[in-house]
């Protein structure tokens, strides 16, 4: 007898597993394990949401015009080359089985977004890490891991789950070290929580001649659209035409694009999620120093906290300590940061619960 067998790769994959959202035996949860919007969806997305049921016998517009003509104008950029995906995850994973398969490898930094080595493995090429400087990318390590099998790079910026990023200048003189047949995608899932200066999503990079410079960006974070699996890629022409041939003609929902349009239409309340994170991440950022914890520069809307290397005073027990109260944050082991919890920006009451509970768990390391 002999079964199917998946291709090589395939079943070295650990699969993903999301931030837990339910604890049994507690009423009212605060869940602050997934980076979704402190203050939940656009009012207008919802209602856009709720005009498509009346036609959702039909199938969705497989091109995806208005919302990408919304985004371009937006951002200046031309809309043939934008594709959207259900969720940034799918162009992540399309890219990868494009430009990656046997013998080719497909470098990420060493706590970069575990999708990478997934959608590697699950292509049958190799991921290979590069060791990262102070828990944020580096280039200089990223550039000395290229060899000739090398055919994606992957730079998540501002980076999950560390919450550091790296300047313009720096993306770019990656760019520059990499060979012109390297496709570099810089996922830029966090981009709209950043207020630095010297920080670009680098969607200027994707306009350079050697077209071979790739932006993911997704609904699923500030706009708080995670449950519809919306986002969206800015691709040179080449990469957009490979995408759009490999990808589901229909493979974004009609309430997905519904919804997404009006929450990227809707600036006031953007501003409002942006003002909300540009309040709460450093108040938590300052809290948590004042309690004597470590916690990475986060530009994010999750703070990523150390906790001593102590059976009782460690992740693990910060995490059970914050689930007897109730809240939810996410162990992050997995991407080698053992020592370390991550917890979203959650709706105000719901921060000063996290510095409640972490003030009551220090206190009783005494
Ligand atoms: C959340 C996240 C994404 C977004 O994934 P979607 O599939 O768009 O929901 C992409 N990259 C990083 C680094 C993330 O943290």
């Amino acid at each position: 007898m002999s079964a199917p067998t998946p291709r090589p790769g395939i079943m070295d994959i650990k699969a993903y597993v999301g931030g837990e959202s339910a604890l049994p035996g507690q009423g009212r949860v605060i869940k602050l394990s997934s980076n979704e919007g402190a203050l939940g969806p656009s009012p207008k997305a919802m209602a856009a949401y709720r005009a498509v049921t009346e036609t959702i016998h039909r199938y969705p517009d497989g091109g995806h015009r208005p919302l990408r003509e919304a985004i371009a104008r937006r951002y200046g950029l031309d809309a043939t080359r934008i594709v959207c995906g259900a969720g940034s995850d799918e162009l992540l994973t399309l890219l990868t089985r494009a430009y990656a398969g046997p013998g080719d490898e497909v470098l990420y930094s060493r706590h970069g977004f575990l999708i990478y080595p997934i959608a590697a493995k699950s292509a049958g090429a190799t991921p290979v890490m590069a060791a990262e400087d102070g828990l944020t990318a580096s280039v200089d390590n990223l550039l000395a891991a290229v060899t000739p099998a090398t055919k994606i790079v992957f730079l998540a910026n501002p980076n999950n789950p560390t919450g550091t990023y790296l300047p313009a200048t720096e993306v770019a003189r990656l760019r520059r070290g990499l060979p012109d047949h390297v496709l570099l995608v810089l996922d830029a899932a966090y981009a709209e929580f950043v207020g630095r200066n010297d920080y670009s999503a680098g969607l200027e990079l994707v306009e350079s001649p050697s077209a071979n410079t790739v932006v993911t960006r997704t609904f699923s974070k500030i706009y708080g659209l995670g449950g519809l699996r919306l986002g969206w890629a800015y691709c040179p022409e080449p990469v957009a035409q490979v995408l759009n041939r490999m990808r589901n003609p229909f493979n974004v929902a009609a309430p997905a694009l519904a919804a997404g349009l009006a929450a990227f239409e809707d600036t006031a309340f953007f501003d409002l999620c942006r003002a909300h994170n540009d309040y709460w991440l450093p108040w938590l950022l300052e809290q948590i120093k004042a309690l004597g914890l470590e916690v990475t520069p986060s530009v994010c809307n999750f703070v990523l906290v150390r906790f001593p290397d102590a059976p009782g005073r460690d992740a693990a027990a910060a995490d059970e300590a914050l689930k007897a109260r109730g809240i939810i944050a996410r162990m992050v082991a997995s991407y080698g940061l053992g020592e370390w919890l991550r917890i979203t920006v959650g709706a105000a009451d719901e921060n000063k619960a996290v510095i409640e509970a972490l003030t009551a768990f220090v206190a009783e390391g005494g």
